[in-house]
């Protein structure tokens, strides 16, 4: 597998005038050069309690100077060492927890039905559409033998806002049966049985696992993927294989938080069609490095979320979050980010 390593070149002045830091990551094997960090790590200050103004202070002060510019540094076009990928993997993990020490699920869920549901209904949609959708639902239909008795049409009504409203009210009435029936009420805790629950398959699963049981277990969407292969961790574009490379070198414990960093990461910064790769604060472990927008201010404007100064994707988000919640369904006819289902 062609990827990073390190240069050893000597350190070079960042933008800011200040030493940056040997990087880890080298050049890609694209040919495209990867930055180094441009300020030195700083002695973490004493942490305020979660959601305080001063909190939000520290936390805005720590992304604004990881996201400052980074600079370019050569490659020795050596192909990186296993080992060297594995520290560069846990690195980034690192990394990601400072930047988005208030990563979570971005569904809103008070129990393991909820979240199951609402991550059910999250196909193909926006979470924050779910988010804004499935007040009303878990009124109506706070159990699943409520769920399970429900009037299809009713139902369907209720889902319509989230897309594909017919199948996705036939998988909860299904799931919300099969739990009544098999499961005497209760969602199951374990990989076996919420996967053999309709409509339920492995990611599902791991977010319902890893969330409200505290199972640790990676979720592979379409942003965990892409960050993924983008950081040269695994080839592969089968979700099953990279949830399997990727768990051979993120440790057990972190892989939901890693999960949550990543997709986090994906939504803000590095998105699909234009990552804002000069925004990045892991740009100097990043093989691709150059994908997107390196200009920094226009990279700034490319941010997303809380990163942007824009509602987060949550109505209610946990208390440590550092942005606004999101509107309810209604209150604007769009998504937090200005186009309606665009943004995930
Ligand atoms: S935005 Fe994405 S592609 Fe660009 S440097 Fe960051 S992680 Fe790499």
């Amino acid at each position: 597998m062609a990827a990073a390593g390190s240069t050893g070149k000597p350190v070079k002045k960042a933008a800011a005038g200040k030493p940056v830091k040997k990087a880890a990551a080298g050049k890609a094997a694209a040919g495209k050069a990867a930055p180094a960090k441009a300020a030195p790590k700083k002695t973490p200050a004493k942490k305020a309690p979660a959601g305080t103004t001063s909190a939000k202070k520290t936390a805005a002060k720590k992304t604004s100077a990881k996201q400052a510019g980074p600079a370019p540094k050569k490659a020795s076009g050596k192909p990186e060492s296993h080992l060297a990928k594995v520290r560069r993997a846990r690195r980034i993990n690192r990394e990601l927890a400072e930047v988005y020490y208030y990563a979570h699920p971005e569904l809103d869920f008070e129990n393991p039905f909820q979240l199951l549901v609402a991550t059910v209904l999250s196909a193909q949609t926006t979470d924050l559409r779910v988010n804004q959708t499935t007040p009303a639902v878990f009124a109506a239909y706070p159990t699943p033998e409520d769920m399970a008795a429900a009037d299809p049409e009713k139902l369907e009504e209720l889902l319509r806002p989230t897309g594909f409203f017919r199948a996705k009210a036939k998988s909860v009435l299904g799931l919300s049966a099969a739990i009544r029936d098999r499961f005497d009420g209760e969602v199951p805790g374990n990989i076996k049985d919420l996967v053999s629950l309709p409509g339920v398959g492995r990611k599902t699963a791991f977010v319902v696992l890893g969330n409200a049981f505290g199972v640790p277990g990676l979720t592979v969407d379409t942003h965990f993927g892409r960050l993924v292969r983008r950081w040269k961790l695994t080839e592969q574009t089968d979700a099953d294989k990279v949830e399997a490379e990727i768990a051979e070198i993120i440790p057990k414990s972190e892989w939901t938080m890693f999960s949550h960093r990543t997709i986090f990461h994906g939504r803000r910064i590095c998105h699909s069609r234009k990552p804002a790769c000069g925004a990045c604060p892991i740009a100097e472990l990043c093989p691709s490095y150059g994908e997107g927008e390196l200009d920094p201010e226009k990279a700034k404007k490319l941010l997303k979320y809380e990163m942007g100064g824009l509602p987060g994707q949550r109505l209610k988000p946990p208390p440590d979050y550092p942005g606004r919640p999101a509107p309810p369904l209604g209150a604007n006819g769009s998504n937090s980010n200005g186009a309606a289902g665009a943004a995930r």
